[in-house]
């Protein structure tokens, strides 16, 4: 059976799921985005999507054409409708048709885009191996030019980062910010762990304010752990005994190795281990 995207109040078939070329969020990458996780049928963390996605919106200029309570339900048809339980959602919501000026007061119908499908970001034994990851030259964006809380689909100063990483044979890579400070990897926020504090870059950093983040920030405090949202630098990194990435789809991935120099012991850490098993423990519950 094929799939079945929602576009604006209707259903179609995968290969029917359609949006103009003259829509600004395929022109210019005018739009907002969500991604989403489902664990057994029940979507993960919505309040806080859909909370980022106004915001990200707002903060464009771009008025979502239904309510956040009509957004949560199509998100969940949708994922009945095609019968995904533990799957990823893709929440899409475009500036609309309009010419091919810049112009965003000529699109009038913002386009709402929900895919429900399966994902597996990176291979299992990542999760038991640990990850290497690369320091890319590629900048974060300048927060003062473009927000990086902005969840928009202009996502080509992390791919730009991640062509980066890939050409240096890694599937994920870490991006300093204007400041030489540790802002993010393309697609997951980073965390650093010595002598038992874990630590990740605050928001003033240039990241996205990741919602796994949120989550692994709250579960390691219940555990007893202190965690401190302040500035890190490479080095911070490098010396590091443990160091996790979290993300929606990566969830939360050990790293072992940064610019070819392994962290701690070379393996995955307690700490992190310790964080995967809670937060498993979170999402199977
Ligand atoms: N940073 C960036 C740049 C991202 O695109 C994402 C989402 N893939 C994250 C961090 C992690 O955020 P979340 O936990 O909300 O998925």
């Amino acid at each position: 059976m094929s799939l079945k995207v929602y576009i604006n109040g209707k259903l179609y078939d995968k290969d029917d799921a359609k949006i103009s070329v003259y829509d600004h969020g395929l022109l210019y990458g005018d739009g907002v985005f969500e991604g989403i996780r489902s664990y057994g049928g029940k979507v993960f963390r919505l309040k806080e999507h859909l909370d980022r996605l106004w915001d990200s919106a707002k903060a464009i200029w771009l008025e979502i054409p239904i309510s956040k309570a009509e957004m949560a339900k199509v998100i969940e048809d949708t994922l009945k409708v095609n019968g995904i339980q533990d799957g990823y959602i893709r929440a899409v919501v475009t500036r609309g048709c309009g010419t091919l000026g810049l112009d965003p007061n000529e699109c009038s119908d913002p386009q709402v885009i929900i895919i429900a499908d399966r994902i597996s970001l990176y291979p299992d034994e990542l999760y038991q191996k640990g990850l290497e990851i690369v320091t890319v030259s590629t900048m974060r964006n300048h927060p003062a030019a473009l927000s990086s809380r902005i969840k928009s689909l202009n996502y080509l100063n992390n791919i730009l980062a991640k062509i980066e990483g890939l050409q240096a044979g890694c599937i994920e890579a870490l991006m300093l910010n204007h400041k030489g400070e540790v802002a993010e990897c393309t697609g997951d926020n980073i965390f650093a762990v010595r002598a038992g504090l874990i630590r990740t870059p605050p928001c003033e950093a240039g990241i996205l304010e990741g919602i796994t983040r949120d989550v692994v920030i709250g579960l390691a405090r219940d555990a007893g752990f202190e965690v401190l949202e302040v500035p890190l630098t490479k080095h911070d990194i490098y010396i590091a005994d443990e160091v996790f990435l979290t993300g929606t789809a990566a969830e939360v991935v050990p790293v072992v190795k940064i610019d070819s120099r392994s962290i701690g012991n070379g393996t995955p850490g307690k700490i992190t281990r310790n964080l995967i098993a809670r937060f498993k423990k979170l999402t199977q519950s």
